[in-house]
């Protein structure tokens, strides 16, 4: 038996923000992350919808990038002082995933992290509360998704909650919200939401609901992201709607070895932290090359390829199609201006030499590996990992 879950509503379109007034409850907390939110006035809009709905609310703001565990405990405590029956989470993936992990803890104070990890594991939610998302990026796809990363600083240590519980009950996903994004984080996060769906496709969870919301992502990308990242609003509210179906596709197809790779080398260098997008961009012809060795995933990629249209020069041989889906994503990647190596990147060799055989093992301990088409050992991660900080022409 499979399982296929998804908000049970979806809202969007320009100004879709205002399906809030339609909620039904009391009270809301209202869960925000630095300033943004409050500066493009979207958190006081939201505020007011609310209240148009009859219901006290209340705003937890400051929930930083790659949330730790002290703001979630600081948020299920206020969350378990105000009683809400609504959580209302706007902002990046990051205020939407913490969000998801206070709602957990408000519900269950008993629950540790630990119980929490071990994947589709989690205790009953609404009994007290339901909870709607409203992203402002157009990538992480938190949303939709039954996934939460959570950072615990002292131990270094990231948390990926998975369970459907922690899918939400009403996503809105208003393009509004996402015009005011830099045109680097477009890039970015635009990109994470290209592997999000190639990911998905070719996963050993992909299956028949799945696969049409993974290719049509694929193909929206391609078609509107470099559009996007120049600021065209059209072009930004079709990628909005693009991170949301890729995000329907990955909460129930899941990732691949690509995010595993990102997840362990996104806070490992000194050089700073590599965005989530930016990583996943670099690894994805890599992981590509890597996964077409098993010829069920060749056939998925070839396909892939096949629709984008990239048959014409290629012809019908499933290898060229596969090296020129590689080419095409490097070629993608380049013209946003993200790196193609980790090199390029600004990561020192030293570093990476010291660091990459610890990092390789991790990354096939990460939650995303399971579901990879192709298995990995820690020697072929690591095989990987340099090729991908020499970088490859696609
Ligand atoms: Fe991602």
């Amino acid at each position: 038996m499979r399982r296929f879950t998804l908000p049970r509503d979806i809202y969007y379109g320009r100004g879709s923000l205002k399906a809030l007034r339609s909620l039904e409850g009391t009270k809301a907390m209202l869960v925000t992350g630095g300033r943004s939110m409050k500066e493009t006035g979207f958190l006081g809009m939201a505020e007011g919808y609310l209240r148009e709905a009859g219901m006290h609310v209340v705003v937890f703001d400051g929930v930083e990038p790659d949330p730790s565990v002290e703001t979630v405990m600081r948020g299920a405590e206020e969350m378990r002082r105000f009683r809400p029956d609504w959580i209302v989470a706007i902002g990046g993936g990051s205020p939407l995933d913490a969000a998801k992990a206070m709602w957990t803890l408000y519900e269950h104070p008993e629950a540790t992290f630990e119980q929490l990890c071990v994947p589709f594991n989690f205790p009953k939610l609404r009994e007290r509360a339901r909870f709607a998302a409203v992203p402002s990026t157009s990538g992480s796809a938190s949303e939709v998704t039954a996934f939460s990363v959570i950072t615990d600083y002292k131990s270094g240590v990231k948390y990926p909650l998975a369970d459907y519980e922690i899918t939400p009950d009403v996503a809105i996903v208003d393009p509004d919200i996402a015009v005011r994004m830099p045109p680097t984080l477009a890039a970015h996060t635009g990109l994470d939401a290209l592997t999000h769906a190639v990911e998905a496709y070719v996963s050993l969870q992909a299956g028949p609901f799945t696969n049409p919301l993974a290719l049509k992502a694929i193909y929206m990308v391609y078609a509107y992201l470099p559009d996007s990242v120049e600021g065209g609003e059209a072009a930004r509210e079709k990628m909005h709607y693009a991170s949301t179906i890729a995000g329907m596709a990955f909460s129930n197809a899941l990732l691949g070895i690509c995010h595993s790779m990102a997840h362990k080398t996104g806070a490992a260098f000194s050089t700073g932290h590599i965005p989530h997008g930016c990583a996943n961009a670099i690894y994805l012809p890599v992981v590509i090359r890597y996964n077409a060795k098993n010829p069920q995933a060749r056939r998925r990629y070839a396909e892939i390829a096949r629709g984008l249209g990239l048959s014409a020069g290629a012809g019908e041989d499933e290898d060229e199609l596969v090296r020129a889906l590689c080419a095409s994503i490097a070629k993608l990647r380049g013209k946003l201006g993200v790196p193609g190596s980790l090199r390029e990147f600004g990561i020192g060799r030293e570093e990476f030499e010291e660091k990459v055989g610890e990092i390789a093992a991790r990354a096939v301990g990460d939650a995303c590996t399971g579901s990879n088409p192709q298995p990995v050992t820690p020697e072929g991660m690591e095989a990987l990992l340099r090729e991908a900080y020499a970088g490859t022409e696609g």
